[in-house]
């Protein structure tokens, strides 16, 4: 059976960008809420009876979708899985216990960067509108200015990757992610990595940690 791995971190940590690499090398898929989630951002959720009525609402702002909107996402994701790296939740204790009761984790991962590495990094990130693929402007741009490497496609900034509301999400994270973090740590399952070295540099610490944990 392939691993079941979670990778957490504060926006602009790299998990998506370790992830990509931990599908290649593990045969895993990667299941993202932002993704899924920024594919439906203008769902109707008015049934719920929440402060907004569409996710994009929230992640405009920098702040968290509620929970019953996400559980739903992951639960459904995750049994569709066969392996998996999950990026992007739990994001709070409530979420972290949800999870607990919907599978079991092989490896934990927590990339660990500082604040201010995290606003150039997600001030400067571009990704790709047709394959998703990730870059950076100075730390990892692509060939031609705008373009995707890979399939050519047009490269976009994500509207909550503005200074501001990076700057916010990097707070909501630390009210409420930071917890998260400490609680799998507190479990003692928890394998650090630090994600300030180039990608490449980070990877190898990565495929170290999953191979010696999983
Ligand atoms: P996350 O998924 O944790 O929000 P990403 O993987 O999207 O983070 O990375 C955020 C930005 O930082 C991207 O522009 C990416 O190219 C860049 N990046 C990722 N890892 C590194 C690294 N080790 N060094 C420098 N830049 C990085
Ligand atoms: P990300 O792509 O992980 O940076 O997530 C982008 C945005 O999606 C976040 O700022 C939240 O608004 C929302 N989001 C993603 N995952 C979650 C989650 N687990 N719980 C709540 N909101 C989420």
């Amino acid at each position: 059976m392939n691993p079941h791995i979670l990778i957490l971190g504060a926006p602009g940590a790299g998990k998506g960008t370790q992830s990509d690499n931990i599908v290649s090398e593990f045969g895993v898929e990667h299941v993202t809420t932002g993704d899924a989630l920024r594919s439906n951002k203008g769902m109707d959720i008015s049934h719920l009876g929440l402060e907004y009525d569409t996710p994009g609402e929230y992640m405009d702002k920098g702040e968290l979708v509620p929970d019953p909107v996400v559980n739903e996402i992951v639960k459904t994701a995750l049994e569709e899985a066969d392996g998996y790296v999950l990026d992007g939740y739990p994001r709070n204790l409530d979420q972290a216990e949800y999870l607990s009761e919907i599978t079991d984790l092989d490896v934990v991962l927590y990339l660990d960067v500082d604040e201010d590495v995290l606003v150039a990094r997600l001030t400067g990130r571009r990704v790709c509108e047709e394959c998703g693929a990730t870059y950076h402007v100075e730390f990892s741009p692509p060939e031609e200015e705008g373009v995707c490497d890979e399939c050519g496609g047009d490269l976009y900034q994500r509207e909550d990757d503005s200074e501001e509301t990076a700057r916010e999400r990097i707070r909501v994270y630390e009210e409420n992610t930071a917890p998260v973090v400490e609680f799998y740590d507190d479990e003692g399952d928890l394998a650090r990595v630090d994600g300030e070295g180039t990608p490449d540099e980070v990877w190898a610490d990565v495929r170290e940690a999953i191979e010696s944990n999983a």
